[in-house]
């Protein structure tokens, strides 16, 4: 097992697994899940239920109330107290998903609001209220945007 990789770190980089931009999913492939899965330390488990756990955390980030697929969890003691262990990549993207909800902070998990993007990324701003996966990208792109429609 490596180090244990931070919730919102692993779960957003699972939910980059589809990327409408370029029309490109890691996980169209068990290859790919398989890829995915050994460099976060896991196992790759099943491509449809990796598949339909990503689809419906994507959904969840975006305010929705996805049926979850029945991923089982389970809890184990560590150093720190009792956690949630995982083996599989669906199943550490929902235990994230679920310490996350604890801690308060999936809603800072979000989906850049650009409809050509759509990335995933972890809201680090003081009151959450980041639109975009970067200012320097889809920020400046939207602002170009809203301007020019302003001078027309
Ligand atoms: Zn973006």
């Amino acid at each position: 097992m490596l180090t244990q990789e931070r919730d919102e770190d692993l779960l957003v980089d699972f939910l980059n697994t589809l990327d409408t931009d370029s029309a490109t999913d890691e996980l169209a492939t068990q290859a790919g899940l398989d890829a995915w899965a050994s460099r976060h330390g896991l196992s790759a488990g099943d491509l449809d239920e990796a598949r339909k756990t990503r689809d419906a955390l994507r959904l969840l980030v975006t305010g929705g109330q996805p049926q979850l697929p029945s991923v089982s969890l389970r809890a184990s003691c560590d150093s720190g107290g009792v956690c949630l262990s995982s083996e599989t990549a669906a199943e550490a993207a929902l235990a994230a998903t679920v310490v996350l909800s604890i801690q308060g902070r999936i809603s800072r998990v979000k989906l850049c609001q650009a409809d050509t993007c759509r990335e995933a990324y972890y809201d680090l701003s003081r009151n959450g209220s980041r639109a975009w996966c970067s200012m320097e990208v889809c920020g400046n792109r939207a602002k170009a945007r809203s301007f020019r429609s302003k001078q027309a």
